[in-house]
């Protein structure tokens, strides 16, 4: 007998499969990021509906299944975010904040700081989140959330906060006295880094961050996902 489960979450990717199935990545709270086959729901009489889409959340039931994709059964929409369709900008910047989710978040792994950011996340551009700055905040507090914090309280070695550079591989900033090497990282770019941490994606446009900072910032924290994925 299979095994029936149940959860809610937030449709990470979705992809066609044979001839009218798709497959759909759904991150959850109670069971991480589960791979759901979606049987006949590329059908117009599909039992989902209009449910299965891009940054939907839903309240699924499906049967367990120990090799290959679990078998989606029931689907029904929780909340769709409408704020996001209506902004190509914000709608893009959602989708790749998903794809970046989907990308580095281990699979059945619950985690509920990763869920909350990435619902979070959704809901802020749907309402209004500065895409740009949304994307930056969003990377960095995964990161935090996937349990990858960067050390951005000056020198890691010796607590010291001049003449900084980035050492992914170290955890963070490093001095140039304690062997750190490569360009420098101005104190305005990892001093908002740090805020970036703290502060909710609803209130980071108060740290009224430019565009070269936000992608100075974005550059490092791509620099510090690539080595966290490379472990
Ligand atoms: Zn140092």
């Amino acid at each position: 007998m299979a095994t029936l489960d149940r959860d809610e979450g937030v449709v990470l990717t979705m992809r066609d499969y044979a001839e009218t199935d798709r497959i759909i990545t759904l991150l959850t709270p109670g069971h991480g990021k589960l791979s759901l086959l979606a049987k006949a729901a590329r059908r117009a009489t599909s039992r989902f509906g209009g449910a299965l889409d891009l940054a939907n959340r839903l309240q699924v039931v499906y049967y367990v299944r120990r090799k290959g994709l679990h078998l989606l059964r029931e689907a029904s929409l929780v909340e769709s975010s409408p704020g996001l369709r209506e902004d190509l900008d914000r709608l893009d910047a959602a989708l790749w904040g998903l794809a970046l989710a989907d990308r580095v978040l281990p699979a059945e792994s619950p985690d509920w700081a990763s869920y909350a950011r990435v619902r979070s996340y959704v809901s802020s551009l749907a309402g209004g989140l500065d895409p740009s700055l949304g994307r930056v905040a969003f990377s960095l507090q995964l990161l935090v959330a996937a349990g990858h914090r960067p050390r951005l309280e000056g020198c890691l070695a010796c607590g010291k906060g001049e003449e900084l550079t980035w050492h992914p591989e170290r955890g963070g900033l490093l001095c140039r006295q304690c062997g750190g090497g490569g360009a420098d990282v101005p104190p305005k770019v990892w001093k908002s880094m740090s805020a970036l941490t703290r502060f909710p994606l609803t209130r980071a446009g108060r740290l009224r961050l430019d565009a070269s900072t936000l992608s100075h910032i974005m550059g490092l924290v791509e620099g510090f996902w690539g080595h966290q994925l490379q472990r």
